[in-house]
């Protein structure tokens, strides 16, 4: 990591880059699409450009979603569980920052789509493949733009979108790879076919669901 004064500006610049209020970082939305479920979802709040990890589990088998930075908190969080897989929503930085020491501390493999490979994943993902953990099936969605092997994964009517979909507007497609038109399909082919009740969770800042993007596309 870069630190100091250069960090400040790189991520001030970085985030204006983002579709997304900075200052919505710090809230904590409720999740309540898992009120009497066997899931529970628990949000992790990372990193300079408060990245959201997400681990889901069932049954105390786990699932770590974008293990972005602040290894310790992830950790911590995942104690007691029984961690299946890592998954990342894409190749960025802010989303993969503390993929090793995770993964030395929950042993556990970590998994991301092939086109947007790089060194530290062991399992390549497909667009439909569906991983079981407890009494839960998680579907993974290929949704290239942001970058060619972005991914979104959907839980029963939980949907975590990286940093495809956001409140108020897709993610960014200024970034290597990134692709104006390709996001725009992938969620409207992709994202928009799942129910409006369907909660997303995004890569960064607030949740949101599909009913209330639907109209933005
Ligand atoms: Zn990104």
């Amino acid at each position: 990591m870069i630190h100091g004064f250069w960090s400040y500006i790189f991520l001030s610049w970085q985030s204006k880059l983002l579709f997304f209020d900075i200052s919505q970082y710090k809230s904590n939305p409720v999740l309540p699409s898992t009120f009497l479920r066997d899931m529970t979802i628990n949000k992790i709040v990372v990193g300079g450009l408060g990245n959201n990890c997400y681990i889901v589990e069932s049954e105390k088998i786990g699932i770590i979603i974008d293990p972005g930075d602040e290894a310790d908190k992830i950790i911590k969080a995942a104690q007691g569980l029984d961690i299946k897989m890592i998954l990342a929503t894409h190749r960025h930085f802010d989303h993969i920052n503390a993929l090793q020491q995770v993964k030395q501390t929950v042993k556990a493999e970590a998994a991301i789509h092939p086109s947007d490979w790089v060194s530290g994943f062991d399992i390549k993902l497909n667009d439909a493949q569906v991983i079981e953990f407890g009494k839960e099936q998680l579907r993974v969605i290929h949704t290239p733009g942001h970058t060619p092997g972005g991914c979104c994964f959907l839980v029963g009517n939980d949907l975590f979108s990286g940093d495809t979909l956001f409140p108020n507007g897709p993610g960014n497609t200024l970034f290597t790879g990134g692709d104006g038109q390709a996001i725009l399909r992938s969620i409207r082919e992709k994202l928009m076919v799942l129910p409006d009740e369907t909660m997303v969770y995004p890569g960064h800042g607030p949740s949101t669901t599909i009913g209330r993007e639907r109209a933005l596309y």
